[in-house]
């Protein structure tokens, strides 16, 4: 068996950081080496620092590591990132610019030139980008918004099929999204907060990042219209999205079932540790997917559609719901790793 790839996690105590450390427990291919956070964390023990996570989850000798300062110097080839975004864009530059292979869940980067914005199952082909990068042996790779994810998942297999020209989006999104200890319990028990900083934004311009082409100069982006609405809502995980679609050359709806149903990519052909074997499902419950039930649809990975229908504006609606910390964010990131390890990019 070849030796498992060193990686350190920044942003190890939030709320992506323990879901990275959850995962990385006993994976195939990578080893958790180093753990990092803000200079409040740092110098700590993690175990005395975080208290959403059971030791039992952790990675073996992860709860007594001592956590490093964010920018600090790291050894691990691959570094995960879950910091927040007032120090993630600067952080993540340093560490790539010193030659370590960002993974990262942050905003800062997703619109560089020449980074990717990855999906494994729709974009694979965007890692090309990372050779035109300026961090010599060094790169960053991101994942996109937790909420995108899991539509342009679902939207992948019938944008090919299909064409797609316009699109609403209005997303009910769960606790975590923001974070730990996130929103006060008084602003978010028997409440819906109808915004979330920058989120409408991200929705209405990363798909189009995702489904463009690559070219010498970066990506040209998709000419897909789309308008975004967002919610808070509360859900401890999982962001539902209810989606309006006109597509350019109008299916039936068993054509649509038909592509969510075959819909399987490179990961899948890869067997990656991470990588749903199902990477869409369609729920055929009357009032389904919920958060509740289906958030952890392999093992938080699938993405769950359902209630499709006719729409009398834009031609078809339904339902999408995906894992947040999971594939929205720690579980996405992981997958890039695995593929970018088995395509030799790692
Ligand atoms: P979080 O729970 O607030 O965690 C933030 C992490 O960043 C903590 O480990 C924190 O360390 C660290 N940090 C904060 N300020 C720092 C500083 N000045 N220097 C170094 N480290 C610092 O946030 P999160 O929900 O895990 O999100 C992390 C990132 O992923 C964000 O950029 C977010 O937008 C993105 N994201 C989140 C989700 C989600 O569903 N939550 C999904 C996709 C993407 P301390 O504990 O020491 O303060």
């Amino acid at each position: 068996m070849s030796k498992k790839i060193e990686v350190g996690v920044l942003g190890a105590t939030g709320s992506v950081g323990q879901q990275f450390l959850r995962l990385l427990k006993d994976h195939p291919f990578f080893t958790v080496q180093e753990i990092a956070a803000s200079e409040r964390s740092a110098g700590k023990r993690y175990r005395e620092v975080v208290n959403r996570i059971s030791e039992s989850d952790l990675p073996d000798g992860v709860a007594d590591m001592i956590i490093q300062d964010a920018e600090g110097t790291c050894n691990s080839q691959v570094l995960f990132s879950g910091l927040d975004s007032s120090v993630a864009g600067e952080v993540e530059a340093q560490h790539a610019a010193a030659g370590h292979i960002i993974i990262s869940n942050s905003k800062n980067h997703r619109w560089d030139q020449y980074v990717p914005l990855l999906i494994p199952e729709v974009n694979h082909d965007h890692l090309a980008l990372i050779r035109q990068q300026p961090y010599g042996k060094g790169c960053i790779v991101t994942n996109p918004n937790c909420s995108t994810i899991g539509v342009v998942m679902a939207l992948k297999p019938l944008y090919d099929a299909f064409g797609i020209n316009a699109l609403s989006i209005t997303t009910l999104q769960a606790i975590s999204g923001a974070g730990y200890p996130g929103l006060s319990a008084s602003d978010i028990m028997d409440n819906v907060v109808p915004h979330i900083d920058g989120e409408e934004e991200k929705l209405e311009s990363e798909p189009r990042k995702i489904l463009g082409t690559v070219s010498e100069l970066g990506i040209i982006p998709s000419d897909l219209k789309i308008s975004a609405q967002v919610h808070r809502v509360p859900v401890s995980d999982g962001h539902t999205a209810a989606v309006q679609v006109a597509f350019a050359d109008t299916p039936t709806p068993d054509e649509i079932l038909e592509k969510w149903q075959q819909f399987t990519s490179r990961p899948q052909v890869l067997h990656l540790p991470s990588a749903p074997v199902r990477p869409i499902t369609y729920f055929t419950g009357a009032a389904h997917p919920q958060p509740l039930l289906h958030r952890l649809t392999e093992n938080g990975m699938g993405i769950c559609t359902g209630r499709l229908r006719e729409c009398p504006i834009f031609g078809y609606k339904f339902t999408v719901l995906s894992h947040n910390t999971i594939r929205g964010a720690a579980g996405g990131a992981i997958l890039c790793a695995e593929l970018m390890k088995e395509d030799g990019w790692i």
